[in-house]
Protein backbone atom coordinates (compact mmCIF):
# COMPACT_ATOMS: atom_id res chain seq x y z
CA UNK A 1 0.00 0.00 0.00
CA UNK A 2 2.89 2.47 -0.81
CA UNK A 3 1.69 5.94 -2.05
CA UNK A 4 4.87 6.59 -3.97
CA UNK A 5 7.40 5.13 -5.75
CA UNK A 6 10.43 7.44 -5.59
CA UNK A 7 11.79 9.29 -2.71
CA UNK A 8 13.56 12.30 -2.78
CA UNK A 9 16.10 13.11 0.69
CA UNK A 10 17.20 17.10 0.54
CA UNK A 11 19.77 17.23 3.13
CA UNK A 12 19.91 20.66 4.13
CA UNK A 13 23.10 21.06 6.56
CA UNK A 14 22.62 22.92 10.06
CA UNK A 15 19.10 24.26 8.63
CA UNK A 16 17.29 25.16 11.94
CA UNK A 17 14.36 23.97 13.50
CA UNK A 18 13.59 26.93 15.21
CA UNK A 19 14.99 29.16 12.76
CA UNK A 20 12.55 27.90 9.77
CA UNK A 21 9.69 28.59 11.67
CA UNK A 22 11.18 32.05 12.78
CA UNK A 23 11.66 32.86 9.31
CA UNK A 24 8.56 31.61 7.83
CA UNK A 25 9.95 29.26 5.43
CA UNK A 26 6.71 27.56 4.47
CA UNK A 27 7.81 25.19 1.52
CA UNK A 28 10.23 23.59 4.12
CA UNK A 29 7.29 23.01 6.22
CA UNK A 30 5.73 20.02 4.85
CA UNK A 31 2.83 17.27 5.62
CA UNK A 32 4.99 16.01 9.33
CA UNK A 33 7.43 18.76 10.11
CA UNK A 34 9.30 18.54 13.42
CA UNK A 35 11.97 18.51 15.36
CA UNK A 36 14.49 15.56 14.64
CA UNK A 37 15.94 13.75 18.17
CA UNK A 38 19.50 13.29 17.52
CA UNK A 39 19.65 11.26 20.28
CA UNK A 40 21.96 13.15 22.61
CA UNK A 41 25.13 12.46 20.30
CA UNK A 42 27.91 14.75 19.98
CA UNK A 43 26.41 17.25 17.05
CA UNK A 44 29.25 16.45 14.30
CA UNK A 45 28.53 16.33 10.92
CA UNK A 46 29.73 13.45 9.39
CA UNK A 47 28.61 10.92 12.24
CA UNK A 48 25.43 12.50 12.22
CA UNK A 49 24.66 11.93 8.56
CA UNK A 50 25.76 8.30 8.75
CA UNK A 51 23.48 7.92 11.44
CA UNK A 52 20.87 9.33 8.93
CA UNK A 53 21.65 7.09 6.00
CA UNK A 54 22.04 3.99 8.35
CA UNK A 55 19.48 4.08 10.80
CA UNK A 56 22.51 3.24 13.42
CA UNK A 57 24.28 4.81 15.80
CA UNK A 58 28.29 6.01 15.42
CA UNK A 59 29.17 3.02 17.63
CA UNK A 60 27.99 0.56 14.67
CA UNK A 61 28.41 2.85 11.42
CA UNK A 62 32.06 3.19 12.42
CA UNK A 63 32.25 7.10 11.28
CA UNK A 64 32.75 8.43 14.76
CA UNK A 65 34.75 11.35 14.25
CA UNK A 66 35.39 14.43 11.96
CA UNK A 67 38.12 12.63 10.60
CA UNK A 68 39.28 9.65 9.41
CA UNK A 69 42.64 8.38 10.71
CA UNK A 70 44.66 6.05 8.27
CA UNK A 71 46.99 4.88 10.75
CA UNK A 72 46.82 4.79 14.80
CA UNK A 73 49.74 7.50 15.10
CA UNK A 74 47.57 9.58 13.50
CA UNK A 75 44.54 9.12 15.83
CA UNK A 76 46.74 9.39 19.06
CA UNK A 77 48.37 12.46 17.88
CA UNK A 78 45.18 14.69 17.09
CA UNK A 79 43.64 13.11 20.48
CA UNK A 80 46.74 14.49 22.15
CA UNK A 81 46.61 17.51 20.03
CA UNK A 82 42.73 18.03 21.19
CA UNK A 83 43.89 17.95 24.62
CA UNK A 84 46.53 20.43 24.57
CA UNK A 85 45.07 22.87 21.90
CA UNK A 86 41.56 22.25 23.38
CA UNK A 87 41.47 25.37 25.71
CA UNK A 88 42.10 27.59 23.29
CA UNK A 89 38.74 27.52 22.01
CA UNK A 90 38.35 28.29 18.40
CA UNK A 91 41.87 29.67 17.89
CA UNK A 92 42.86 26.09 19.45
CA UNK A 93 41.07 24.55 16.92
CA UNK A 94 43.01 26.13 14.29
CA UNK A 95 46.32 25.48 15.67
CA UNK A 96 45.63 21.72 16.00
CA UNK A 97 44.36 21.42 12.58
CA UNK A 98 47.65 23.72 11.24
CA UNK A 99 49.73 21.08 13.35
CA UNK A 100 48.22 18.29 11.85
CA UNK A 101 47.92 19.42 8.52
CA UNK A 102 51.62 19.93 8.14
CA UNK A 103 52.81 16.48 10.43
CA UNK A 104 50.43 13.95 8.65
CA UNK A 105 49.35 15.15 5.87
CA UNK A 106 48.16 11.49 4.12
CA UNK A 107 47.18 9.97 7.20
CA UNK A 108 43.60 12.08 8.10
CA UNK A 109 41.04 12.23 5.16
CA UNK A 110 37.64 13.19 5.47
CA UNK A 111 35.73 9.72 6.70
CA UNK A 112 33.92 8.43 3.64
CA UNK A 113 31.82 4.81 2.68
CA UNK A 114 35.13 3.06 2.90
CA UNK A 115 35.37 3.65 6.56
CA UNK A 116 31.69 2.55 7.20
CA UNK A 117 30.86 -1.06 8.83
CA UNK A 118 27.13 -1.14 7.76
CA UNK A 119 24.74 -1.02 4.81
CA UNK A 120 23.16 2.22 4.05
CA UNK A 121 19.89 3.19 2.31
CA UNK A 122 21.32 3.62 -0.58
CA UNK A 123 22.80 -0.32 -0.65
CA UNK A 124 18.72 -1.62 0.11
CA UNK A 125 17.46 0.58 -2.59
CA UNK A 126 18.89 -0.98 -6.26
CA UNK A 127 18.51 2.05 -8.55
CA UNK A 128 19.47 5.06 -5.56
CA UNK A 129 22.10 8.01 -6.04
CA UNK A 130 23.82 9.63 -3.45
CA UNK A 131 25.71 13.16 -4.00
CA UNK A 132 27.56 15.07 -1.47
CA UNK A 133 26.96 13.46 2.02
CA UNK A 134 29.19 13.95 4.58
CA UNK A 135 30.05 10.38 6.09
CA UNK A 136 29.50 8.77 2.98
CA UNK A 137 30.45 10.06 -0.15
CA UNK A 138 33.63 11.27 -1.84
CA UNK A 139 33.97 15.08 -0.31
CA UNK A 140 34.86 17.84 -2.56
CA UNK A 141 37.67 19.90 -2.07
CA UNK A 142 35.77 22.63 -0.92
CA UNK A 143 36.00 21.31 2.34
CA UNK A 144 39.59 21.53 2.75
CA UNK A 145 38.95 25.49 2.39
CA UNK A 146 36.32 25.41 5.09
CA UNK A 147 39.06 23.91 7.23
CA UNK A 148 36.43 21.41 8.81
CA UNK A 149 37.86 18.41 6.64
CA UNK A 150 40.01 17.42 4.23
CA UNK A 151 43.63 18.35 5.38
CA UNK A 152 46.01 18.31 2.68
CA UNK A 153 48.81 20.34 1.45
CA UNK A 154 46.84 20.47 -1.71
CA UNK A 155 44.14 21.85 -0.19
CA UNK A 156 45.37 24.50 2.42
CA UNK A 157 43.53 26.79 4.49
CA UNK A 158 42.74 30.14 2.53
CA UNK A 159 41.33 33.48 3.06
CA UNK A 160 37.49 34.59 3.57
CA UNK A 161 36.65 36.05 0.72
CA UNK A 162 38.04 32.91 -1.39
CA UNK A 163 35.62 30.74 0.93
CA UNK A 164 32.89 32.55 0.12
CA UNK A 165 33.60 32.67 -3.60
CA UNK A 166 34.01 28.81 -3.53
CA UNK A 167 31.30 27.86 -1.33
CA UNK A 168 28.99 29.60 -3.81
CA UNK A 169 30.17 27.84 -6.68
CA UNK A 170 29.82 24.42 -4.94
CA UNK A 171 25.90 25.34 -4.17
CA UNK A 172 25.34 25.98 -7.43
CA UNK A 173 26.83 22.87 -8.46
CA UNK A 174 25.12 20.80 -6.27
CA UNK A 175 21.83 22.81 -6.98
CA UNK A 176 22.28 21.86 -10.76
CA UNK A 177 23.57 18.11 -9.89
CA UNK A 178 20.11 17.50 -7.97
CA UNK A 179 17.75 19.31 -10.70
CA UNK A 180 19.29 17.36 -13.35
CA UNK A 181 18.48 13.94 -11.20
CA UNK A 182 14.87 14.76 -9.87
CA UNK A 183 12.99 11.95 -11.16
CA UNK A 184 15.24 9.73 -12.63
CA UNK A 185 16.15 7.39 -9.71
CA UNK A 186 13.95 5.27 -6.82
CA UNK A 187 16.14 7.15 -4.65
CA UNK A 188 17.96 10.14 -4.62
CA UNK A 189 19.94 12.64 -1.93
CA UNK A 190 21.35 15.52 -2.24
CA UNK A 191 23.34 16.98 0.36
CA UNK A 192 23.89 20.72 0.32
CA UNK A 193 26.65 22.22 2.91
CA UNK A 194 25.54 26.04 2.14
CA UNK A 195 23.31 26.42 4.85
CA UNK A 196 25.64 25.39 7.70
CA UNK A 197 28.94 27.40 5.92
CA UNK A 198 26.55 30.21 5.74
CA UNK A 199 25.58 30.51 9.26
CA UNK A 200 29.24 29.30 10.63
CA UNK A 201 30.05 32.43 7.90
CA UNK A 202 27.61 35.21 9.25
CA UNK A 203 26.74 35.40 12.49
CA UNK A 204 24.26 38.12 11.84
CA UNK A 205 19.86 38.14 11.87
CA UNK A 206 19.94 39.91 8.48
CA UNK A 207 21.86 37.18 6.75
CA UNK A 208 19.92 34.54 8.71
CA UNK A 209 16.89 36.03 7.25
CA UNK A 210 18.80 36.13 3.77
CA UNK A 211 19.50 32.74 4.24
CA UNK A 212 16.26 31.12 5.02
CA UNK A 213 14.51 32.77 2.14
CA UNK A 214 17.34 31.17 -0.36
CA UNK A 215 16.76 27.72 1.28
CA UNK A 216 12.71 27.88 1.28
CA UNK A 217 12.95 29.27 -2.53
CA UNK A 218 15.38 26.28 -3.38
CA UNK A 219 12.55 23.98 -1.75
CA UNK A 220 9.96 25.56 -3.52
CA UNK A 221 11.64 24.44 -6.60
CA UNK A 222 12.52 21.26 -5.61
CA UNK A 223 8.77 20.65 -4.78
CA UNK A 224 7.95 21.88 -8.36
CA UNK A 225 9.86 19.45 -9.95
CA UNK A 226 9.65 16.58 -8.48
CA UNK A 227 6.20 14.30 -9.38
CA UNK A 228 3.40 13.25 -7.15
CA UNK A 229 4.76 9.94 -6.85
CA UNK A 230 7.74 11.54 -4.97
CA UNK A 231 8.13 11.34 -1.45
CA UNK A 232 9.82 14.19 -0.28
CA UNK A 233 11.99 14.56 2.53
CA UNK A 234 14.27 17.82 3.82
CA UNK A 235 16.27 17.21 6.84
CA UNK A 236 19.02 18.59 8.58
CA UNK A 237 21.37 16.79 11.25
CA UNK A 238 21.89 19.86 13.81
CA UNK A 239 20.61 23.66 13.93
CA UNK A 240 22.90 26.26 14.07
CA UNK A 241 22.99 29.27 16.59
CA UNK A 242 25.74 31.92 17.41
CA UNK A 243 28.56 30.25 14.76
CA UNK A 244 27.84 27.06 17.00
CA UNK A 245 26.22 23.47 16.11
CA UNK A 246 23.07 23.20 18.54
CA UNK A 247 20.83 20.21 18.87
CA UNK A 248 17.77 21.82 16.84
CA UNK A 249 17.82 19.28 13.76
CA UNK A 250 14.47 19.37 11.73
CA UNK A 251 12.65 17.11 9.11
CA UNK A 252 9.69 17.81 6.90
CA UNK A 253 8.09 14.99 4.43
CA UNK A 254 5.31 15.54 1.93
CA UNK A 255 2.93 12.91 3.53
CA UNK A 256 1.98 11.58 7.08
CA UNK A 257 4.07 9.87 9.38
CA UNK A 258 5.16 9.41 13.03
CA UNK A 259 6.04 12.90 14.24
CA UNK A 260 8.41 11.70 16.77
CA UNK A 261 11.49 10.61 14.44
CA UNK A 262 15.52 10.78 15.32
CA UNK A 263 18.51 10.63 13.39
CA UNK A 264 18.03 6.61 12.94
CA UNK A 265 14.29 6.24 12.38
CA UNK A 266 13.55 8.90 9.63
CA UNK A 267 14.55 7.62 6.39
CA UNK A 268 13.79 4.18 7.25
CA UNK A 269 9.83 5.44 8.47
CA UNK A 270 9.65 7.44 5.36
CA UNK A 271 10.75 4.37 3.26
CA UNK A 272 7.94 2.11 4.01
CA UNK A 273 5.65 4.85 2.11
CA UNK A 274 7.50 3.87 -0.80
CA UNK A 275 7.46 1.16 -3.44
CA UNK A 276 10.94 0.34 -4.09
CA UNK A 277 10.98 -3.42 -3.79
CA UNK A 278 8.59 -4.02 -6.77
CA UNK A 279 10.65 -1.83 -8.89
CA UNK A 280 13.74 -4.02 -7.84
CA UNK A 281 11.48 -7.15 -8.94
CA UNK A 282 10.90 -5.44 -12.33
CA UNK A 283 14.78 -5.07 -12.98
CA UNK A 284 15.96 -8.25 -12.24
CA UNK A 285 12.80 -9.96 -14.44
CA UNK A 286 14.59 -7.29 -17.20
CA UNK A 287 18.13 -8.58 -16.62
CA UNK A 288 17.17 -12.23 -17.37
ZN1 LIG B 1 26.36 19.69 9.89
Amino acid sequence: MSEFDKMLVVGLDGLDYRKIQKYDCSNLMLQTFGKLDTQGLALKTPMLWASIITGKSPGEHGIDDMLAFKGEKARKLDDLMDRFFGFFGRSGLHLRKTVNYYLYDDSISVPDKNYMETDSIFEKVADSKAFDIPGYSEYPYISGKMNVAKLSRKNPPVSRKRVKRDIDAEHLYRKEQLFENIGEHTLLMQHFHYSDWHQHMYLSEEKDRQLYKEMDELAGKILEKADDDTLVVFCSDHGLEDGGHRDEAFFSVNTDIDENQSITTLLESCLEHVDYKNKEETVESIEV
